[in-house]
């Protein structure tokens, strides 16, 4: 729809699955259909990335969740993109809102891991996302701002980046939109008025307009700080909660150029969320 945007799509496993389960997970995807015009990614844990890529369809490429920063040495547990390129893996997800809380990565760590990895041919999901309390304190922009002016103070060359904007709060809740927050796709500049049903309950998601707002302030930001064909082009997937419910809506956005889907990436519901344009 916007600008020749590929709509892209990817699963994050995370930590789960089994050869079994993955074995079934390629099955619903090998049944799909998968539309053509949607490019698919799947993120496998570490341990299953060669299972994955070997018994995957053709139509869908994997992701590796993480990796280092140099290419070999002594770092016990660590895994570097010429591994991943030599099992023929092509994309990595980086600076995940679990890397960045849990595991504690530093914006500079997860930006010479950017770099790095597109240094070795690997192209790149890079996550940004505010938590609920930089939310609630109005700091949503200067947080995903800082998180991608990281990685662009690290790269030169955009082509092979895609970002994920994932608001942490609304990571694995199982909250589908209402149909209150249910309203037309507003293009362009339109200003839009929506009511914060968000913050009502103890589920919060994020609504299409909240996700479209933010998606169109981090493109803003690229045409003043990286310049206008890169903002035109970098695909902007949204993260958190995404479902086979929600996922319609939330790609009728004018900026939202595709999702990273955890939980609903294990059910084959994922195929709906994949076809959620067209
Ligand atoms: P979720 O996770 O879809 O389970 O909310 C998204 C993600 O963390 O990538």
């Amino acid at each position: 729809v916007t600008m020749g945007r590929k709509f892209i799509v990817g699963g994050n496993w995370k930590m789960n699955g089994t050869k079994a389960q993955i074995c079934e997970i390629l099955d619903f995807l090998k049944k799909g259909p998968l539309n053509s015009d949607t490019e698919v990614v799947v993120g496998a844990p570490t341990i299953y990335l060669q299972f994955t890529q070997e018994n995957k369809p053709n139509n869908v490429a994997v992701a590796a969740q993480n990796c280092y920063k140099v290419p070999k040495g002594a770092f016990t547990g660590e895994i570097s993109p010429a591994m991943l390129k030599d099992i023929g893996i092509e994309w990595v997800i980086l600076g995940h809102s679990e890397r960045r809380h849990i595991f504690c990565e530093s914006d500079e760590l997860i930006a010479d891991k950017v770099k790095h990895a597109l240094e070795n041919g690997l192209k790149v999901i890079a996550c940004v996302g505010e938590t609920l309390d930089e939310r609630e304190a109005g700091k949503t922009e200067e947080v995903v701002f800082r998180q991608t002016q990281a990685i662009k103070d690290k790269i030169t060359d955009w082509n092979n980046v895609v970002i994920a904007y994932e608001p942490v709060w609304a990571i694995g809740t199982g909250k589908t939109a209402t149909p209150e927050q249910a309203q037309e796709v507003h293009r362009n500049n339109v200003v839009i008025a929506y009511e914060p049903v968000w913050a009502i309950g103890t589920g919060k998601t994020a609504t299409p307009e909240q996700a479209q707002e933010v998606h169109q302030s981090l493109r803003c930001w690229f045409e003043s700080n990286v310049g206008p064909d890169i903002a035109n082009c970098i695909r902007i997937q949204y993260g958190g909660s995404v479902t086979e419910k929600n996922c319609k809506e939330l790609a009728g956005q004018p900026d939202i150029d595709g999702f990273l889907v955890g939980g609903a990436s294990l059910k084959p519901e994922f195929v709906q969320i994949v076809n959620a344009r067209g």
